[in-house]
C-alpha cells in the first residue's frame, strides 16, 4: 500500500448511510456545493484517478502531477472532516467508471462540469438520471447575465460585459460611479520591464510523501509525457494554494497593473500571480479572489486591473465557450469538427505515436473554425527545437520548464507567430492545452481559437492580435540578446506585412487595420515580395525543423 492509500484508509470513517458526491479534477473545494452546506458526516465523495484521460493528449507532466496531487490532497482533507471518501482508478470515460458505482452507492451528484469535455462524457448518466448536474457555484456571473449585457448572438465584446457586471454587482462603484473615475485603467497599464523593481522569484512549497508518490508515478507510468517535473513547484494541499495566494498579494499585485504587459528574459511571471492553475480547479474561488483584492490597498490600476482579468476576462471565455457550445455553432453555422483529440503535433516532432487509445463513444477533438485560411502544422520549435528567434526560443523553454508563461507571451510572441505562419488553429490549441498546466476546453479554446489566431474572426475580438518586432522590442528584452535585429532584420516584421498582404481580401474592411492596411498599400511591391519571401523560408525552415539565422534571409 501506497503513502496515499495508507493516510486514507486510516482516516477513513464508516462510509455507510452517505449521499454521494462526484468531486472531479477540477472542483476541489469544499466551499461551494454539497460539501459547502451539508453536514461531513452525512456525505461521501467519489474521486476518479484515470490514466485514460491523461493519455488522451501528450500533457505536460507538471499538469498531471498537479491533479493527481491536489486529488489526492482534497480526498485526504475531505476524509479528515468526516466525508466517506470512494477512490477510483478508472481507465476509460468517467462514465464507465462512475455507471457501476450508481448500481452500489444509488444516485450522484455533481457540480455541473466546466469542461465540456468531461460533461459530453457524463452527459448520458445524466440523461439516464443515474447522475445528477447541480448548478456550478464557482462562476461569479450567469449565461443570462452574459446575454442580457451583450446578446445573444456574437459578436461579442468583453468590455461590454465587465462594464455591466461592475454596474449590477456594484465591485468597485461607489453611488453608481466607478472607483477613480472610470471603469478601465487599461491605457495605464502598458509599462516595460528594465529590471526594476525585481521581480519576485516564484513560491515553492513543501515536498510530502503524497507529492513524492505522484511524482514516482508520474516518472513510472507516464514517463513518454512532456515536460520538466519540478515537485518544489506543485502546490497541492489547501494549505498550498493559500501561501501561493498570499505570495501573489504580497509580491506581485502592488505591482500588477504597470507592468502587465512587459515580457521579459529575466523573469517568466514578472508581476503575474500564477493562480490560474489553482482558479481552474478550484483550489482557490474567484469569489475569494476578488473580496480579498478588494480589501487590499492596492493602486487603483493594479487593483482594477486584476479585478478585471477575474471578474471579466475569465468569465467572459467560459461564456462564450458554453454559447458556442465550445467554437462548435458560430453564427448559427456549424463547424468542423476533430474527430478525435489532437496532439498539437507531438507525434511529428518526437517522431513516434502517440499512446491513446481512442474508443468509439469518446468525447471528439474539438471545433476547428478557421476564418483566415491556415493549415500549417505546429513547428518542432513549439516543442523546443531552436529556432533562432530569442523571443519564442526562451518562452517555450520556460513552458517545457513550467507549464506556464504569462499572458501577454502566449499572445504576443507564441500565438503571433503561429499566426503570422497561417499555423492551424486548432493545432495551436492543442498544444496550449497539453502544454499550460492551467488549460481545459473552456479557458483555451477561447483564448486561442477567439483571440490568439482569430479564427472565430470577429466573434470575440475586433481584429487579429498580430504584430512584427516592434512590439516586442517595446515591451520586451528579448531582442538585446537576438541574433536578429528588431529595426534592421528581424522577420517577425516581414512576416506581419506578408500576412496583412495574403488576407487582404477577408480583412481590407476592417475599421480597426484601416491604418496598417493603408501602410501596406505604401509599401513597395519590391519590398512586398520580399515580404513573401521570408515567409516562405521561415515557414519552411521551421517546419522542418531547422533554426532561422541571419544568414538564412533571403
Ligand atoms: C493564447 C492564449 C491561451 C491561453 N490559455 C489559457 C488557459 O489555457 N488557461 C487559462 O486559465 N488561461 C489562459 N489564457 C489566459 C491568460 O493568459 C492566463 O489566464 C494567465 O496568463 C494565467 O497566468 P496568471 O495566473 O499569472 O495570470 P494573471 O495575469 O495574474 O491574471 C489573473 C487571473 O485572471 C484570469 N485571466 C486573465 N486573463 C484571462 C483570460 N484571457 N482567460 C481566462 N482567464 C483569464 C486567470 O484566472 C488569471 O489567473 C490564455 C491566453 C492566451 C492569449
Ligand atoms: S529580434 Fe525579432 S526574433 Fe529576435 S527576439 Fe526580437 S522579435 Fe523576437
Amino acid at each position: 500500500m501506497g503513502a496515499f492509500q495508507r493516510l486514507l484508509a486510516a482516516r477513513q470513517k464508516n462510509p455507510g448511510g452517505r449521499r454521494w458526491v462526484f468531486v472531479p479534477y477540477d472542483q476541489l473545494t469544499d466551499l461551494i456545493g454539497p460539501l459547502a452546506t451539508e453536514a461531513p458526516e452525512t456525505l461521501g465523495i467519489v474521486i476518479v484517478e484515470n490514466p485514460w484521460k491523461a493519455d488522451r493528449r501528450p500533457y505536460h507532466k507538471q499538469k498531471l502531477a498537479l491533479i493527481l496531487a491536489n486529488l489526492r490532497h482534497f480526498a485526504l482533507e475531505q476524509a479528515a472532516r468526516g466525508v466517506a471518501v470512494r477512490h477510483v482508478v478508472a481507465s476509460g470515460p468517467y462514465r464507465t467508471a462512475l455507471e457501476p458505482l450508481v448500481q452500489k452507492l444509488g444516485p450522484i451528484r455533481m457540480q455541473i462540469p466546466a469542461e465540456r469535455e468531461l460533461w459530453v462524457d457524463l452527459k448520458p448518466l445524466a440523461d439516464k438520471g443515474r447522475l445528477k448536474f447541480l448548478p456550478h457555484e464557482g462562476w461569479l456571473t450567469t449565461l443570462e447575465q452574459f446575454q442580457a449585457t451583450t446578446g445573444t448572438a456574437f459578436p461579442w465584446r468583453m468590455d461590454m460585459f465587465y462594464r455591466s457586471v461592475r454596474r449590477e454587482t456594484g465591485i468597485l462603484m461607489r453611488d453608481g460611479k466607478p472607483v477613480g473615475g472610470k471603469l478601465s485603467f487599461d491605457s495605464e497599464n502598458r509599462l516595460p520591464w528594465n529590471g526594476n523593481p525585481l521581480a519576485p522569484e516564484p513560491p515553492s512549497f513543501p515536498v510530502d510523501p503524497v507529492k513524492e508518490e505522484v511524482g514516482r508515478l508520474i516518472e513510472s507510468k507516464f514517463a513518454h509525457h512532456p515536460g520538466h517535473l519540478d515537485l518544489k513547484a506543485l502546490p497541492a494541499t489547501k494549505n498550498d494554494a493559500e501561501a501561493a495566494w498570499s505570495w501573489a498579494k504580497k509580491q506581485c499585485l502592488p505591482l500588477f497593473g504597470p507592468y502587465e504587459d512587459a515580457m521579459s528574459a529575466q523573469s517568466s511571471g514578472l508581476f503575474h500571480t500564477r493562480i490560474s492553475s489553482l482558479l481552474n480547479i478550484h483550489r482557490l474561488l474567484p469569489s475569494h479572489i476578488i473580496s480579498d483584492i478588494l480589501d487590499m490597498e492596492l493602486p487603483l490600476p493594479s487593483k482594477e486591473g486584476f479585478i478585471r482579468q477575474v471578474l471579466g476576462w475569465r468569465e467572459f471565455v467560459h461564456h462564450i465557450h458554453v454559447a458556442t457550445e465550445g467554437f462548435r455553432r458560430l453564427a448559427q453555422r456549424a463547424q468542423s469538427i476533430a474527430h478525435e483529440p489532437g496532439d498539437g503535433g507531438y507525434e511529428r516532432w518526437a517522431k513516434k505515436p502517440w499512446p491513446s487509445e481512442v474508443m468509439p463513444d469518446d468525447p471528439d477533438g474539438g471545433a476547428q473554425p478557421a476564418f483566415l485560411p491556415a493549415r500549417m502544422p505546429l513547428p518542432p520549435a513549439f516543442w523546443g527545437d531552436r529556432s533562432g528567434f530569442a523571443c519564442l526560443d526562451h518562452i517555450v523553454s520556460g513552458v517545457w520548464r513550467e507549464g506556464y508563461s504569462h499572458h501577454i507571451t502566449r499572445l504576443m510572441v507564441l500565438s503571433n507567430l503561429a499566426r503570422l505562419l497561417d499555423v492551424s488553429p486548432r493545432e495551436l490549441t492543442d498544444w496550449f492545452w497539453v502544454a499550460y498546466t492551467d488549460a481545459y476546453d473552456w479557458v483555451v479554446e477561447p483564448n486561442v481559437l477567439g483571440m490568439g489566431t482569430y479564427a472565430a474572426g470577429e466573434l470575440m475580438t475586433t481584429k487579429p492580435y498580430v504584430s512584427g518586432a516592434a512590439y516586442i522590442n517595446r515591451m520586451s528584452d528579448y531582442c538585446n540578446r537576438c541574433q536578429f535585429k528588431p529595426r534592421i532584420n528581424c522577420p517577425f516584421t516581414n512576416l506581419y506585412w506578408a500576412f496583412l498582404a495574403r488576407h487582404r481580401a477577408l480583412l481590407k474592411d476592417n475599421p480597426r487595420l484601416k491604418i496598417p492596411m493603408n501602410s501596406l498599400q505604401k509599401r513597395t511591391k519590391e519590398l512586398q515580395r520580399y515580404d513573401g519571401m521570408i515567409y516562405r523560408t521561415v515557414q519552411e525552415r521551421l517546419l522542418s525543423g531547422k533554426p532561422m539565422g541571419p544568414e538564412n534571409l533571403p
